[in-house]
């Protein structure tokens, strides 16, 4: 059976492999972006689709994930999550930026 500690393990791993991957790729985007403590990421809830991408490359757990019923007109689920920046821990770094695949967080003043 899989342990707990092999859990945070993998998702250790896959957090150094995600981070690597982003810079390497997106550093381009990285450049543009408004990053350092002057800054604070920002959620736009419409976009958010719970997928929990951000948490997994926020290492300074700036980022919380909470329940939300599923607005849709066809239909009705009653769990559904959405995330939302805490502002004090969030360091400005701006990987969960280039980690949402909805753009769905943007980098504000703070
Ligand atoms: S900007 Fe950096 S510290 Fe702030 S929430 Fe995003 S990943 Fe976490
Ligand atoms: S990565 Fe983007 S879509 Fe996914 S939970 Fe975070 S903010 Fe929401």
């Amino acid at each position: 059976m899989t342990k707990i500690s092999d859990l945070e393990s993998r998702r250790a791993i896959e957090q150094s492999r995600i981070r690597a991957l982003m810079t390497a790729q997106r550093a381009g985007e990285r450049a543009k972006l408004k990053i350092g403590p002057e800054h604070v990421a920002w959620v736009k809830e419409e976009l958010c689709i719970g997928c929990d991408q951000c948490t997994i490359v926020c290492d300074d757990d700036a980022i919380e994930v909470y329940p939300v019923k599923l607005r849709s007109p066809i239909l009705d689920v009653d769990i559904n999550k959405k995330a939302r920046i805490l502002r004090e821990p969030c360091t400005g770094c701006g990987l969960c930026v280039l980690a949402c695949p909805t753009d769905a967080i943007v980098m504000i003043d703070r």
